[in-house]
């Protein structure tokens, strides 16, 4: 079993406590290893070698081509140990291995994408009063504390480090109490690529014990955060005590749209995919599937056909496309949705119980679940359920469609299926999220920015608008006459 320390100040560390926790797989049960578990005293500790590093050491002075060179070994780093980081992504979270593969390729990604950025970090200049010269110049917030959760722990670690430090800000990453061992590995690769001391701090523990503190820190400038709606808030409301600068990515029910006129197996297919990948444990799942009526028996029937093609299993057996949920407490969580389901009468039409069988017998899994004739009202249409629980909802006009699409608290993400172009605008057009698909579900590019309307979140992550997120602009005015200003004489 591995043993792993929490990282501060360039060292690997225990819990002042000396408290531990085991680390699980969800898929089986096995003891996967043994990581400190930090609580406020060590939260202290991080944040006070993240301040040192930001005020008096070297990085945000380091110039922008070292940064960007260091942010390549890092994607490099990543790209050497891809195979393990992406079999223990599968064994702490639970997913299909392609899928773990594929997150681990877009975490080097991301670091790439970054590294290209820290040597394009530009001001302006202006020469708006006579005799002047004005410029603005952006430098990085400062010691940024950055929580993450259990369903992509590697690549949210990457989304999260990535543009802070192409940006010269210091970090206290926090993983998920579930999930901290790719970030952890990932934390080793930053070591050995002489990452100066205390400019990455990660710390394990709980979000109560360790989170809060980060959050309400006065020795924090900013803090990012990744995972569900109520702890965000919670979040926000702490992170008042200083006015930190706040980025938030929350949850979504967001709605996957199907028009008659649609490429019929496409959305068959794309519906499957935005309900079921990485089992349904996505803030940009398609959990909401609103269909035509004039093909909603047909387009239903087609996706039931599909889900025993959905194999189930442990994340690293071959062929298997839905892995456990990440935890005993989350998959009761989503059991109790389909018992909600049941008796607010919408119709299941498969799933919703346990896989039988030896290979299930110690890990938490569930059945792909679909539900027909939810009405926009119930709550399983209403709250995320952050499983694989697909809510099928028929609509008759594109009227109906977008208003159903929109009654929602959150705005993360939507689905648009459509062969009519001018109809899948119009329709993207009115839909209130900040993530939309047309004739596709899922793809998410480091270029492009990713985060929610509503209350799926505030700012955006990734492409230049992630980079702007970890920025503080300032005006410089260069007086060029030399004469006094006489105001007083
Ligand atoms: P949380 O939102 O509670 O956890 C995400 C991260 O926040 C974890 O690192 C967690 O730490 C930390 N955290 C928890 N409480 C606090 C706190 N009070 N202060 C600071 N940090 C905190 O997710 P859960 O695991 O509880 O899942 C609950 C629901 O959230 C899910 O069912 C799902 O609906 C949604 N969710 C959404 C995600 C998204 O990507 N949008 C991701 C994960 C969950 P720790 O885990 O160590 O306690």
């Amino acid at each position: 079993m591995k043993s792993y320390e929490m990282l501060v100040n360039g060292e690997w560390v225990p819990s002042r406590s000396q408290e531990r926790r085991e680390i699980r797989d969800p898929g089986n049960g096995e003891i996967l290893a043994s990581v400190a578990e930090g609580n406020s005293e060590d939260a202290e500790r991080a944040i006070q070698a993240a301040r040192s590093a930001f005020d008096q050491g070297t990085w945000r002075k380091t110039p922008a081509q070292e940064r960007a060179r260091f942010l390549f070994k890092i994607a490099q780093g990543i790209r050497l140990s891809a195979r393990e980081l992406a079999t223990l992504e599968v064994k702490n979270c639970g997913k299909p291995l392609a899928e773990a593969e594929f997150d681990v390729a877009d975490a080097a990604a991301c670091f790439e994408f970054y590294a290209g950025l820290a040597t394009k970090i530009h001001g302006e200049t202006m020469s708006v009063p006579a005799n002047s010269l004005s410029f603005v110049v952006r430098e990085p917030i400062g010691v940024c504390a950055q929580i993450i959760p259990w369903n992509f722990p590697l690549l949210m670690a990457a989304w999260k480090l990535a543009p802070a430090l192409a940006a010269g800000n210091t970090c206290i990453l926090k993983p998920s109490e579930l999930t901290p061992l790719t970030a952890l590995e990932l934390g080793k690769i930053f070591i050995e690529s002489e990452l100066p001391k205390g400019v990455l701090n990660i710390i394990t523990g709980t979000g109560p014990k360790v989170g809060e503190i980060l959050a309400s820190s006065s020795q924090v400038d900013k803090v990012a955060f990744t995972g569900g709606t109520v702890t965000g808030r919670r979040i926000m409301s702490l992170a008042t005590g200083n006015l930190k600068k706040i980025t938030l990515e929350l949850g979504g029910k967001n709605p996957n749209l199907v028009f008659a006129d649609a490429d019929f197996e496409a959305a068959v297919d794309g519906a499957l995919f935005a309900a079921f990948a990485n089992q349904g444990e996505v803030c940009s799942a398609g959990s909401r599937l609103l269909i035509e009526k004039s093909i909603h028996e047909s387009f239903t029937e087609a996706l039931l056909k599909k889900i025993p093609l959905i194999r189930l299993g442990h994340g690293l057996t071959p062929g298997v496309k839905m892995g456990p949920l990440v935890s005993k407490a989350h998959l009761e969580k989503v059991e109790s949705y389909v018992k909600l389901g049941v008796s607010e009468g919408a119709e299941l039409l498969c799933g919703g119980k346990r896989p039988e069988g030896k290979a299930f017998e110690h890990g938490f899994f569930l059945e792909p679940t679909v539900f027909d004739h939810v009405k926009p009202q119930m709550r399983i249409a209403k709250e995320e359920i952050f499983g694989p629980v697909l809510s099928i909802i028929p609509f008759e006009s594109e009227e109906e469609a977008i208003q159903i699409a929109n009654d929602t608290e959150y705005g993360l993400a939507a689905g648009v299926w459509s062969k009519n172009i001018a109809r899948a605008h119009r329709v993207v057009q009115q839909i209130r999220a900040g993530i939309t698909w047309i004739n596709t579900y899922h793809p998410t590019y480091n270029e492009l920015p990713w985060g929610g309307y509503k209350q799926s979140g505030m700012g955006r992550e990734l492409g230049l608008y992630g980079i702007e997120s970890y920025l503080e602009t300032k005006q410089v005015n260069v007086n060029l006459d030399e004469a006094p200003l006489g105001w007083y004489s």
